[in-house]
C-alpha cells in the first residue's frame, strides 16, 4: 500500500495557482510497491514494476532490409557496372548453405540472415537480372546499404522497457520480440468512488421534483477504467455526517484511493470538514481556476493502522468534476500506480472565435479541434461552458487551457489544447 509523504496541509485554504497545487499533490504521494506477474497478452495498460532486460541481440543476426540481392561491397565499382554471378537464393527463417564467392550475389529476401561476408544488398528493382548475372548501374547503391546489423534494435542485457512505463501496444510487441512471455507489473491502484448529495438519484430510481441522476459517478468510473485502475463503487452518500463518515471508513478499509464527487462547496463543507479532520489530513483548496474550485485533497487514515488512503473530493457540478479530475487527479492517480510521470502533449490550435479570460486564474473550456480548410488546426469552443452542462464535455475532443498569466484570446490566435483521446 502507499506510504504517506510530506503532509499536503501546509497547501491547503491558500489561493494556489494550478501549477502549485499540481506540485503539492505529487510531492505528498507515495506509490504503491505490489507487485505479480502477468502474461505478455494480458499486460496492456498495467505498470511495468522492474526494467525488462533484453536477453538476446535484436535482431539475433545481420540480415536484409529489402527484397534484392545480397554482395560484398568489395566488388562494387563506382565508375562501371558492377555486374556479380548469382549463386543462389536465401529464403527468411533459414540460412544459407553454400559459400558465396568473390564477385558472387545471392536472392535474399526480407529478414533473410546475411550470408558471411556479404554486407550490402541491392533491392530487386535497382538491379538487372540477365540470366545468371545482374548488373548494378554505378551509383544506384552505396557499401553497407540495406543491411539490419545484429542487435541495432536491441542489444543483449540493455533494458528494453523502463519501470514505470503504462504499457501500450508496441511495448508488448516489443517484450514479445525478446521471447519473454511473462511481465512483473505493479497491482492495479484500487479507488473507492461515491457521490454525495440528497439530490441525487440513482438509475432506475424515478426522478422526485428537485433531484438529479447522478451522473458523476458514470463519468468518473469511465476515467478511472480508462486508466486501468481497479474501481470500487460505493454508490450515493447522503448529505450526512455519519452517512459520510460510514462511507469514508468503507473506502479506507479497502482501496488505496478515495475519489468523491460533491460536498465540498462552501455551503456543504462545514461538517464535512469536521468528519475529515476526525479521519486524517486533508485540506481544503483553493485553487485560482475555473471551472472547479474548491476541492480538498489529504491523507485518510484507518484506525489502527499505518496504511493511507489517499482522498480527492472533487466538486459536484459535472464539468468542474471531469475537469478537477483531469487537472489533479489523473497524473497523481498514475504516480501513485507507480507510473512515470509524462506529460500529457499540449498542442495549440487557431481559435475559432474570441474568447473572454481574466489574468490570474487557469480556465480550462471544452473545445472541438479540427483541421480547417487550409490545413490548420483550429478549435471551437464547444456551447455554452458553464460548469454543471456536462454536454459541452462530451460534444468536446479536447480541453482549451487558457494559462494562469493570460488574458482574453482574439479569433484567430493560438491556443493550448489538452486533446482527450490519443494513440496509445
Ligand atoms: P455540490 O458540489 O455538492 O454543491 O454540487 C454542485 C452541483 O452539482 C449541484 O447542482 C449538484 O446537484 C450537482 N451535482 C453534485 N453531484 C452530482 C452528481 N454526482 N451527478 C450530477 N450532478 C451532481
Ligand atoms: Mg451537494
Amino acid at each position: 500500500m502507499s506510504e504517506p509523504g510530506p503532509s499536503p496541509l501546509a497547501a491547503g485554504e491558500t489561493n494556489l495557482s494550478v501549477a502549485q497545487a499540481r506540485a503539492a499533490i505529487a510531492a505528498a504521494l507515495r506509490p504503491i510497491r505490489e507487485v505479480h506477474d502477468v502474461p505478455v497478452l494480458d499486460a496492456l495498460g498495467r505498470v511495468l514494476a522492474a526494467d525488462v532486460m533484453s536477453p538476446i541481440d535484436v535482431p539475433a543476426h545481420d540480415n536484409s532490409a529489402m527484397d534484392g540481392f545480397a554482395f560484398a561491397s568489395s566488388d562494387l565499382r563506382a565508375d562501371a557496372p558492377t555486374v556479380l554471378r548469382l549463386a543462389g537464393t536465401i529464403l527468411a527463417g533459414a540460412a544459407f548453405a553454400g559459400r558465396v564467392g568473390a564477385g558472387e550475389c545471392v536472392r535474399i529476401m526480407t529478414g533473410a540472415v546475411m550470408p558471411a561476408g556479404l554486407d550490402t544488398v541491392v533491392p530487386l528493382e535497382l538491379a538487372r537480372i540477365d540470366g545468371e548475372l545482374v548488373r548494378i548501374e554505378p551509383g544506384a547503391i552505396a557499401p553497407g546499404e540495406n543491411r539490419r546489423r545484429r542487435g541495432e534494435d536491441l542489444a543483449r542485457g540493455k533494458p528494453a522497457v523502463h519501470a514505470g512505463r503504462v504499457l501500450k501496444p508496441a511495448d508488448l510487441g516489443l517484450i514479445a520480440s525478446l521471447g519473454i512471455e511473462r511481465v512483473t507489473v505493479l497491482r492495479r491502484l484500487r479507488v473507492a468512488l461515491f457521490s454525495t448529495g440528497n439530490e441525487l438519484r440513482t438509475l432506475g430510481q424515478p426522478l422526485d421534483p428537485g433531484c438529479v441522476y447522478d451522473s458523476n459517478r458514470y463519468s468518473l468510473h469511465g476515467a478511472l477504467r480508462r486508466l486501468g485502475l481497479e474501481v470500487l463503487d460505493l454508490g450515493v452518500v447522503r448529505d450526512d455526517p455519519q452517512a459520510l463518515q460510514g462511507a469514508l471508513a468503507a473506502a479506507v478499509a479497502q482501496a488505496d484511493v478515495v475519489l468523491t464527487s460533491g460536498g465540498v462547496s462552501a455551503g456543504d463543507a462545514d461538517y464535512i470538514r469536521d468528519v475529515l479532520e476526525r479521519m486524517g489530513e486533508v485540506a481544503f483548496w483553493k485553487v485560482a481556476m475555473r471551472p472547479g474550485r474548491p476541492f480538498a485533497f489529504g491523507p485518510l487514515c484507518a484506525p489502527g493502522s499505518a496504511r493511507t488512503t489517499w482522498l480527492f473530493a472533487l466538486p459536484g457540478n459535472p464539468v468542474a468534476a471531469l475537469v478537477t479530475f483531469y487537472v489533479f487527479a489523473r497524473d497523481a492517480l498514475l504516480q501513485l500506480a507507480g507510473a512515470r510521470p509524462e506529460a500529457l502533449p499540449v498542442l495549440q490550435a487557431q481559435s475559432a472565435q474570441a474568447i473572454r479570460k481574466r489574468p490570474g486564474r487557469t480556465e480550462f473550456q471544452r473545445g472541438r479541434v479540427e483541421r480547417a480548410p487550409d490545413g490548420r488546426w483550429q478549435v471551437q469552443l464547444t456551447g455554452t461552458q458553464g460548469a454543471g452542462i456536462l454536454r459541452s464535455m462530451s460534444e468536446a475532443n479536447c480541453l482549451v487551457v487558457l494559462n494562469h498569466e493570460q488574458g482574453s484570446v482574439a479569433t484567430g490566435e493560438p491556443v493550448d489544447v489538452l486533446l482527450f483521446d490519443g494513440l496509445t
